[in-house]
């Protein structure tokens, strides 16, 4: 029955043919059938010139556009039976495929010739689907028809019933009998992981006693949960792969950003870090210099484990919080802190690396150097005797501010740790230095003062004050002795502040750090608090202003691990 035809303003409507619903499934049936169908052709067409390209030493015939017929032919399908396009183009692409191949074929026997030393294209040669999945099939065959020759033990084991001997009088065995059990363990042996060279025991008739056969397995278990202990720290490691893939997309984010434009060589690469040289980018509102130092810190953590004690004790960074995180959140905390070292020095113009950015544990500051040279460490700066003394005066009073105006001890201050650059003494690597309430912080002054104090003695510098001197005078106190009886004092000292809780009379909300510090803080609470709905609009938007002002870096897209603001 026919639709009855509406005229329309807009044109004749199609006409449309009613069918069931059965009509169209098995519509859809044919066509899967057809689909299937045109497949097992195909297969058979392929197989069937295979075989006849395997029986042929003919080299096949070059073919052009109107020998299609030929190669249908030489496949066994005649143009009749086979219209279908795809069909067809299959079939070409394998001629072109196998013909491409046998050309390969023959180059190489040219190329090798009669000689020992052959070379092959096997590499270059397109393999054809078709073809490699007949050859897996082959291959899973095999496989599952493969058995393993049976070694001596298998082929004749004793048997020893339920009762746990067998044979009677004499010539009783029981399953304790050392040779059976010397035999067993030896095929244990053979089931260890192959990374244990335990040798070929089935070439003889190896026999393990119990006592060495458990030593062994002892020693295997130990060894590869090393192995796999030692990979795993491989993997993540920055140092040996010079970056690891989650590193690397980190940099690759900031590069994107625009914060560096490209990073460049290592320029050094200590037991902690690796810090390479980069081209600054450019970012609105963002100040950024055009040579660039980018921090790494490294994420293999045994260094940082074992600096702990920096930390205790910093009123700014709790103990708990620091033994509670994973790896990875430790060595933020020691980025965090570096930066907080470095904004506060900073502030009082001690002369560091300006601070940039802090994306997890990679710090982008300033370049120390001149253009994009970076500048020596006064260890390796080669000094005239003039410079040395200036470099000498100038760690002096670094030292001094450091203590009484940012009430900093750098913890780690040495020949290494000094830049020289135009004649000016930077101070740079302050990841480990502590806050003066810190229990120790007199105790790491004390030792700063000795490796300072060694270097310029070292360098014939005149005039240069005994550590002991050098502590008394940065700190304007008046401890006696020298040597081992000076540090017990200082460590006497050390303890009492902590008793009386007297800080030199410091009163640490004047230092900008730790009040954007807290601050910063906030601000990570109200995001979480936001996100729980809990945060007025104002109190975000302060809040956020104030982190991009002071460069609290709230972009968390690609936190992993759901750290959300970990970064400063
Ligand atoms: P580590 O904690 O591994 O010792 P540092 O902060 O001391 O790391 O950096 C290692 C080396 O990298 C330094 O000795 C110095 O040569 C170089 N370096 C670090 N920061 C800068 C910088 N801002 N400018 C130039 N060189 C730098
Ligand atoms: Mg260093």
């Amino acid at each position: 029955m026919s639709a009855p035809q509406v005229s329309s303003p807009w044109g004749k409507k199609a006409q449309v043919i009613p069918c069931s619903l059965e009509d169209v499934m098995s519509e859809q049936l044919a066509s899967d059938l057809q689909n299937d169908s045109e497949d097992t052709e195909f297969k058979k067409a392929i197989s069937e010139s295979t075989a006849a390209a395997a029986t042929s030493t003919v080299a096949p015939p070059d073919i052009d556009s109107d020998d299609m017929a030929a190669i249908l032919a030489a496949a066994g399908i005649s143009e009749g039976e086979s219209n279908n396009d795809e069909i067809i183009a299959r079939m070409m692409q394998l001629q072109f495929d196998r013909e491409h191949n046998t050309m390969l074929d023959r180059e190489a026997n040219k190329y090798n010739g009669g000689s020992k030393v052959t070379i092959s294209f096997e590499n270059y040669k397109t393999k054809h689907p078709v073809y490699d999945e007949a050859e897996e099939d082959d291959d899973d065959e095999e496989e599952e028809n493969y058995a393993p020759p049976k070694t001596k033990w298998e082929e004749s084991p004793p048997k020893i019933g339920v009762k746990g001997y067998t044979g009677s009088g004499k010539n009783i065995t029981t399953k304790h009998d050392k040779v059976i059990c010397g035999r067993k363990n030896a095929e244990r042996l053979m089931e260890f992981p192959p990374e244990f060279e335990s040798g070929d025991g089935e070439g003889m008739d190896m026999q393990l006693p119990n006592r060495v056969y458990n030593k062994l397995k002892k020693h295997s278990i130990a060894e590869n949960k090393r192995s796999t202990r030692h990979s795993d720290k491989k993997e993540q490691s920055t140092a040996e792969h010079v970056l690891d893939p989650k590193t690397r997309t980190k940099v690759f984010r900031l590069v994107n950003r625009g914060v560096i434009e490209s990073l460049g060589g290592v320029i050094a690469g200590g037991k902690e870090s690796l810090v390479f040289q980069a081209k600054g980018g450019s970012v609105e509102g963002m100040d950024i210099p055009e040579h660039l130092a980018v921090k790494i810190y490294k994420t293999t953590l045994m260094d940082f484990r074992t600096r702990e004690k920096y930390v205790h004790g910093d009123h700014r960074f709790s103990k708990d919080d620091y033994k509670k995180q994973n790896p990875r959140k430790i060595i933020k905390i020691w980025a965090t802190k570096e930066v907080a070292n470095l904004n506060r020095m900073r502030k009082f113009d001690v002369p560091c690396p300006s601070v940039i950015i802090l994306k997890d544990h990679i710090l982008v500051m300033s370049l120390v150097g001149s253009h994009q040279t970076p500048a020596p460490k006064l260890r390796y700066a080669n000094l005239s005797v003039p410079d040395l003394q200036d470099a000498y005066e100038q760690t002096v009073a670094i030292m001094k501010t450091l203590h009484h105006k940012c009430a900093l001890v750098h913890a780690d201050l040495s020949d290494y740790n000094l830049l020289w650059s135009d004649g000016t003494v930077y101070v740079i690597d302050v990841s480990q230095s502590v806050d003066l309430t810190h229990p120790q912080a007199f105790n790491f002054l004390y030792r700063d003062c000795y490796n300072v104090c060694n270097f310029f003695e070292k360098q014939n510098v005149h005039n240069v004050l005994s550590p002991e001197q050098l502590f008394n005078e940065v700190t304007d106190l008046d401890i006696q002795g020298e040597g081992a009886d000076f540090s017990a004092q200082v460590q006497r000292y050390d303890k009492e502040r902590k008793e009386t809780d007297m800080v030199l009379g410091h009163n640490y909300s004047q230092f900008g750090f730790d009040y954007f510090f807290e601050k910063a803080q906030q601000f990570r609470e109200a995001e979480l608090a936001a996100m729980a709905g809990s945060s007025s609009d104002a109190t975000k938007k302060s809040l956020t202003e104030m982190a991009q002002k002071y460069r609290f870096d709230s972009d968390d897209s690609d936190s992993e691990e759901g750290e959300g603001g970990e970064e400063v």
